[in-house]
């Protein structure tokens, strides 16, 4: 059979006929890493593969053993979550994800249905499936995609979205970093202070919010999974980064004029879940990693915390859901997450803190006017003034 890998892109043969847990041995590959998809259905570790089998190893993370048959009908089961301790038909994952979203919602007061929501979408399973989760509940969400200028990575990210909201009969807003700010993430490269990827996620927070706020947003939603939440914690864990730690939440409030309200409805569902009700639904996503990810560290964390959930499912919603439950409430004072004085910022004019301390020289620009400037200056940018559609 063959066994296409994506990620690096390869195809190795192997002799069938194997169930998809020998196939996995046999490269060495964690089960809570990848799905498993043959004549485009997904299997699960005791699916009996042929010897003429064509079978993709999608990488996810997450997941887990379970029983075959799903847990709420007869049907056989497409998908495990071990740490439910369950298994699903198509159908019925459909609903398991539909309510874990209802339960975060409904859990935090994230939305109401006369809430204007603006879904951020990348091109990515969570983001597409977000959006198309809350379309289907009936929220009035339009989507906002960011051009971050990452060669044919970005071009194929473009079209994905672009190509879901006409599907979907939904209203897309595009932002292209370039094009309004003068710079793109690759030219990020070169900055000394931040990462690309912080530059990244400095750009899209920035962005999201701005256009939030221009267009009158009740709410900003974003795609972020219980595997994105359970990593940045750990991170700000291994670093006591306390202020993070007390602002780090599935809601984050608005202030109003400042930031838009900021919700994750899917904290309560892991990548693997995420990208098997993206094959499941049939959404087109980008599978493929984005070149710059090397400078991502939530990665390594992710990948800790998949070890862990492998031996002991379950470990991932224990770590968060205890610390957002019972350890935040207690032993973060609100203090910890106060942003201090806020004023315009001289650049931009969007609220940002005023700089405090003895060398402050008392005028405020935000940290994406301070990242504009550097890498504009450090050569080859299109200076313009920050602007919006
Ligand atoms: S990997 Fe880094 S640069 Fe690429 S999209 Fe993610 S945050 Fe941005
Ligand atoms: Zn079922
Ligand atoms: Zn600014």
């Amino acid at each position: 059979m063959q066994v296409h890998f994506r990620n690096t892109r390869r195809t190795e043969r192997v002799d069938g006929p194997l169930r998809v847990s020998q196939v996995l041995e046999r490269f060495d590959v964690n089960p809570e890493t990848v799905l498993v998809i043959h004549a485009g259905q997904l299997v699960t570790k005791d699916h009996l593969l042929p010897d003429d089998a064509e079978v993709e190893l999608r990488p996810v993370i997450s997941g887990g053993a379970g029983p075959a048959r799903c847990h709420a009908c007869p049907a056989p089961s497409v998908i495990e979550v071990a740490r439910h301790r369950a298994a699903y038909c198509a159908g019925h994952f459909v609903d398991h994800v539909r309510s874990q979203v209802r339960a975060a919602i409904d859990r935090h007061g994230m939305l109401s249905y006369d809430d204007h929501v603006l879904v951020a979408v990348s091109g990515g399973k969570d983001s597409l499936a977000l959006w198309d989760v809350l379309l289907d509940m009936g929220y009035r969400a339009d989507g906002l995609y960011l051009g971050l200028g990452i060669g044919k990575y970005s071009d194929r990210s473009g079209r994905v979205v672009a190509d879901f909201a006409a599907a979907r009969g939904a209203r897309l807003r595009t932002v292209n970093l370039a094009d309004e700010h003068g710079f793109d993430i690759p030219r990020a490269t070169a900055d000394r202070t931040r990462s690309s990827c912080g530059v990244c996620g400095l750009s899209k927070r920035y962005v999201f919010n701005r256009v939030a706020l221009e267009h009158g947003y009740d709410v900003m939603a974003t795609g972020h999974n219980l595997d994105d939440e359970a990593a940045t914690l750990l991170g700000n864990v291994l670093r006591w980064q306390t202020p993070f730690m007390a602002r780090q939440s599935p809601v984050l409030p608005a202030a109003p004029g400042q930031l838009a309200r900021k919700v994750k409805p899917l904290y309560r569902l892991g990548e693997r879940e995420m990208a098997a009700y993206c094959v499941i639904r049939g959404l087109d996503y980008v599978v493929e990693e984005c070149p710059l990810v090397e400078g991502n560290t939530v990665l390594r964390y992710k990948d800790a915390l998949n070890e862990l959930e492998r031996r002991s499912p379950g470990t991932k919603t224990q770590f968060l859901f205890g610390f957002l439950d019972r350890v935040q409430p207690r032993h973060f004072a609100r203090d910890d997450a106060d942003p201090g004085e806020v004023a315009p910022c001289a650049g931009c004019g969007m609220p940002t803190s005023v700089p405090r301390g003895p060398d402050a020289t008392g005028e405020a620009v935000c940290a994406f006017c301070r990242t504009r400037g550097r890498l504009l200056r450090g050569g080859g940018g299109r200076p313009r003034a920050a602007a919006h559609r």
